[in-house]
C-alpha cells in the first residue's frame, strides 16, 4: 500500500494537510515537526506508506538516513547545534504514535535543551544466554 488513507504523514507527504517542508524529492519528504522539543526539530518520511523502520525497504532506509545525515550536518552548521539525536520509535510500546515511517533529526543545543532520552540499567540479565538466543534467530 503507497497511501494510507487514514496516515497523516501520507497526507502530508501527497501535500492534502500542510506542513513546512525543508526537502523533498521522489521518494523522500523532510518538514519540521509541529511541536518541535528543541529548536529545527525536524521529520523525514518516505513518500510511501510503510509502518515503521523495521517494515521499510532498504533502498529507501537509505535515502531516508541519507537525508537525516545531511539534515543533522546542516543543524549544526546553520543552527548552531552542538550535537544532533537521530531516532526512529517503532510501534506503540516505543513511543510511535503516527504508524508511518519517520526519522526525528533532533538538534541538541545543551544537556537540558528539551530533549532527554532515559536510559536506566536492566539488572540481572545472562549476557551469555541472551546473546546465544539472539545469535541462533540472526544467523537462520
Ligand atoms: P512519534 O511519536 O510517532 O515518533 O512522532 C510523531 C511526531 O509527529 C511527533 O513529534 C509530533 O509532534 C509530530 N506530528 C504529529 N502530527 C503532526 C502534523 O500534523 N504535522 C507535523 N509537522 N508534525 C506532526
Ligand atoms: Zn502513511
Amino acid at each position: 500500500m503507497d497511501f494510507d488513507t487514514n496516515c497523516i504523514f501520507c497526507k502530508i507527504a501527497n501535500k492534502v494537510i500542510p506542513s513546512t517542508i525543508i526537502y523533498e524529492d521522489e521518494d523522500v519528504l523532510a518538514f519540521l515537526d509541529v511541536n518541535p522539543v528543541t529548536y529545527g526539530h525536524t521529520l523525514v518520511i518516505p513518500k510511501k506508506h510503510y509502518e515503521s523502520f523495521l517494515s521499510c525497504p532498504k533502498d529507501v532506509l537509505h535515502k531516508a538516513f541519507d537525508l537525516a545525515q545531511r539534515i543533522g550536518q546542516v543543524q549544526i552548521k546553520q543552527l548552531g547545534a552542538k550535537g544532533v539525536n537521530i531516532l526512529t520509535n517503532c510501534f506503540e510500546a516505543a513511543g510511535q504514535s503516527i504508524p508511518h515511517f519517520h526519522i526525528h533529526v533532533i538538534p541538541r543545543y545543551e544537556a537540558n535543551d528539551g530533549f532527554k532520552l532515559e536510559m536506566k540499567e536492566l539488572k540481572n540479565v545472562n549476557l551469555p544466554v541472551l546473546a546465544a538466543e539472539l545469535k541462533e534467530s540472526l544467523n537462520k
